[in-house]
């Protein structure tokens, strides 16, 4: 196979409109691995624009090779690469433009990371609430949602975004917004990557430069207590405030800890001290490292998985953290071994239509995500186990977030979005990919006409 492609790509036209990688050269393994998944495809391509993109899309169609699409290759379910296929790599198509200052649009290419749109906006004195971490990558964490620092304030990243440049199956760019393919539209907003080849994304980015960022620590001698205190201030507090509950188990040179990851994204000195207090006075503190800092700071490095590990990680949304679910989450954490977060949603992102977006968890106060670290080498029923004991959690919740979901199976793709939802998603799908060309994703299977 490797031989025939080899020669191919230079006949197909191809390498004249992107870089075109072969196992073993420089570059492949780059493209091929990723932090949840270690593939073996038969070709790499990396276009530079929507033409290389259209170009590789129709020599795997000629050459009947499954296609996996990736920009910063962080999915949890192991979606970033394939074996024996094509990988589209869209890491050179990674442009930050700013297109007008009066309104903040900016147009960001889709293989761009987070880190470096942070940084480049802040040249601008402009951000997007996106997510925490340098290296996720603006294709796959924009076509979920992007639930970031400042969701309360801003809303998803999805609610930032303007307009969405795409490569069909069959190889046309298209433009999608709001007056133009606007099914496709609602559909890229929460659909994930089922419906073409994203290249660029146009963002609404908002005046902000400086935010309160920090950790606080707490000694939890009440952990039920102290989550549903939490619950209660988040209910109340300042949609500048966007605040996540960690509930991290021991792990080697670490103790068990429980810790509030903090945002305030506003320029009020007092206002600031005013949010945050509440939060300061829930439960005895044993650290606060909360400052002022450049937005941009608040973005981590991804810390590489301990070696022999892998991570199974799921989500579900509360509407109510009631008693019921707060003792759930309880008992999961103190059972052992998983590290939850409880991220506090409302504000801004619950102000948008149910129906507006293709994620249309809006009533929800709280997403929960549990990550549960499985050896490698472990047998089925180690994973079986722990998702299990998700599954008394889960049991309450409605739905899932996909790109914090570690799993692609049918059913827990279809589960994670409400039943209407998901048939337009699947009629929208139908539509723009009928022959599920793009199956490598949470794949929404294409609906029947
Ligand atoms: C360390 C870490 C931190 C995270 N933090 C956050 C966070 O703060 N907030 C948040 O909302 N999420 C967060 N996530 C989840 C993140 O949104 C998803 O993992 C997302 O899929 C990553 O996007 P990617 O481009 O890096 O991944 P990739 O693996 O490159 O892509 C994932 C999938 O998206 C699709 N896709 C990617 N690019 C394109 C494209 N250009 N066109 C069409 N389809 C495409 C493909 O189906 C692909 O399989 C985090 C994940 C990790 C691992």
């Amino acid at each position: 196979m490797t031989h025939i492609l080899s020669s191919e790509r230079h006949s197909s036209g191809l390498a004249e409109v992107a870089e075109v990688l072969l196992p073993g050269e420089d570059g492949y393994a780059e493209s091929a691995t990723a932090l949840f998944a270690d593939g073996t495809p038969d070709l790499v391509v990396r276009p530079r624009d929507a033409a290389g993109v259209a170009a590789a899309l129709r020599h795997a169609s000629d050459a009947g090779l499954a296609v996996t699409v990736r920009s910063g290759g962080h999915s949890m379910a192991g979606l970033s690469t394939n074996t024996h296929g094509m990988v589209i790599d869209t890491r050179r198509i990674n442009g930050v433009r700013l297109l007008d200052a009066a309104s903040g649009r900016v147009r960001v290419g889709a293989g761009a990371t987070w880190g470096a749109v942070a940084a480049k906006l802040s040249r601008h004195g402009l951000a997007l609430t996106s997510g925490d971490t340098n290296q996720v990558g603006v294709g796959g964490l924009a076509l979920g949602g992007g639930i970031g620092w400042m969701v309360r304030r801003y809303g998803l990243v999805i609610d930032s975004l303007a307009a969405v440049q795409m490569v069909t199956v069959d190889g046309r760019m298209i433009g999608a917004d709001a007056a133009e393919h606007a099914d496709l539209f609602w559909a890229l907003r929460g659909g994930g990557g089922n419906f073409g080849v994203a290249v660029g994304f146009d963002f609404i980015a908002q005046p902000i430069t400086s935010v309160r960022f920090g950790t606080i620590g707490y000694r939890a001698d009440d952990l039920p207590g102290l989550i549903a205190g939490w619950r209660d201030l988040v209910r109340a507090s300042d949609e500048k405030l966007t605040t996540t509950l960690n509930l991290m188990p021991a792990m080697p040179g670490r103790p068990e800890g429980v810790t509030l990851t903090c945002c305030f994204a506003g320029t009020d000195d007092a206002e600031a001290e005013r949010a945050l207090r509440p939060f300061r006075e829930l439960a005895p503190v044993v650290s606060d490292d909360i400052r002022l800092m450049p937005y941009v700071d608040v973005f981590e490095d991804v810390s590489p998985l301990p070696p022999g590990l892998r991570m199974a990680v799921r989500n579900t949304f509360f509407s109510t953290l009631d008693a019921a679910r707060v003792t759930a989450v309880n008992d999961l954490f103190t059972g052992g071994g998983a590290a939850i977060s409880l991220r506090g949603l409302g504000g801004a992102a619950a102000r948008v239509g149910r129906d507006a977006t293709a994620f249309a968890h809006r009533d929800a106060e709280v997403m929960v995500a549990a990550a549960f670290p499985v050896p490698e080498d472990a047998p089925p029923g180690r994973l079986d186990q722990a998702l299990r004991r998700w599954s008394r959690v889960a049991i309450l919740g409605s739905g899932a977030y996909v790109g914090f979901l570690g799993s692609a199976e049918p059913a827990d793709v279809a589960a994670a979005y409400p039943a209407d939802t998901y048939r337009r998603l699947a009629d929208v799908k139908r539509r723009y990919d009928p022959d599920n060309i793009l199956r490598r994703t949470h794949n929404v299977l294409p609906g029947r006409p």
